[in-house]
């Protein structure tokens, strides 16, 4: 029986990443890492299975370094930084439901269903998802972009909020528009979602055309807004980001 899987290790927030050779992520049989049982399925990866653990230390693979997630995506494209980003939020989620929230009891894995349950009371815990929306907003030609304490010196980007309970998409880019720079939208237009997983969110970015009001940044979450012609933009974001191919599309448009 082939029992060989690759492995996605993580050790102190990084994941052992081979630059060397054909393959991101290294194969073995398993229990090659003394893996436990906790190791997750995380999907396919080169034809073969491929299974998230966590380790107590990184085994020594030639031509292998422990590597930041958002290195990986530059490192190895897309697909695999999807993969690892999958494993990140897998590994979080197991090693922060390892007691129910409601009684105590330590939990157990379901075999069945990516839940964690609770054999005390039956609560379930499934992987935690924020999702968040982004609006690039658009008065003709100009683009209203922001930038927040949080982003490197210079970046400036489209708004974004995460959804409230209760709230639909469309509401959470009206508020968020409204409570960040004081300008009201229309014409919301889906563009396209980004698993985003520092730590769990999930970004569902869309256009909206300008609708009236004043850019009015709120104080302590924009430091800086304002409206940007396509010849004298700021510095973006990441390419990594959907706010990067949000506002490359816009400027194709
Ligand atoms: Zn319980």
């Amino acid at each position: 029986m082939k029992t060989d899987a690759y492995w996605i290790l993580r050790f102190e927030h990084r994941l052992l990443v081979c630059t060397a050779g054909d393959t991101v992520f290294p194969c073995a049989p398993a229990g090659a890492f003394g893996c436990p049982e906790s190791a997750i399925y995380v999907g396919e990866y080169l034809g073969l299975p491929c299974h998230a653990v966590d380790v107590d230390e990184f085994p020594q693979i030639a031509g292998a370094e422990p590597t930041p997630l958002r290195a990986i995506f530059t490192l190895a494209g897309p697909e695999v930084f999807a993969l690892a980003g999958r494993a990140t939020q897998l590994l979080d989620w197991r090693a922060n439901h390892r007691y129910c929230g409601r009684c105590g009891t330590p939990t157990e894995i379901m075999a069945d269903e990516p839940a964690m349950r609770c054999p005390a009371c039956g609560l379930l815990a499934y992987p935690r998802l924020s999702p968040a929306v982004m609006v690039l907003v658009r008065d003709g030609e100009k683009l209203l972009l922001a930038r927040s304490p949080h982003f490197k010196p210079g970046v400036y980007s489209a708004l974004a909020g995460f959804v409230e309970a209760g709230e639909t998409l469309e509401q959470c880019a009206v508020r968020e528009v409204r409570e960040e720079v004081g300008v009201e939208i229309t014409k919301l237009r889906y563009f396209s979602s980004q698993p985003w997983p520092f730590p769990n969110s999930l970004m569902i970015a869309f256009f909206a055309d300008y609708a009236g009001g004043a850019i009015t940044p709120q104080p302590g979450e924009i430091e800086d807004a304002g409206w940007y012609l396509p010849t004298e933009l700021p510095l973006l974001p990441d390419p990594v980001s959907i706010a990067w191919r949000l506002i490359d599309a816009a400027l194709a448009a």
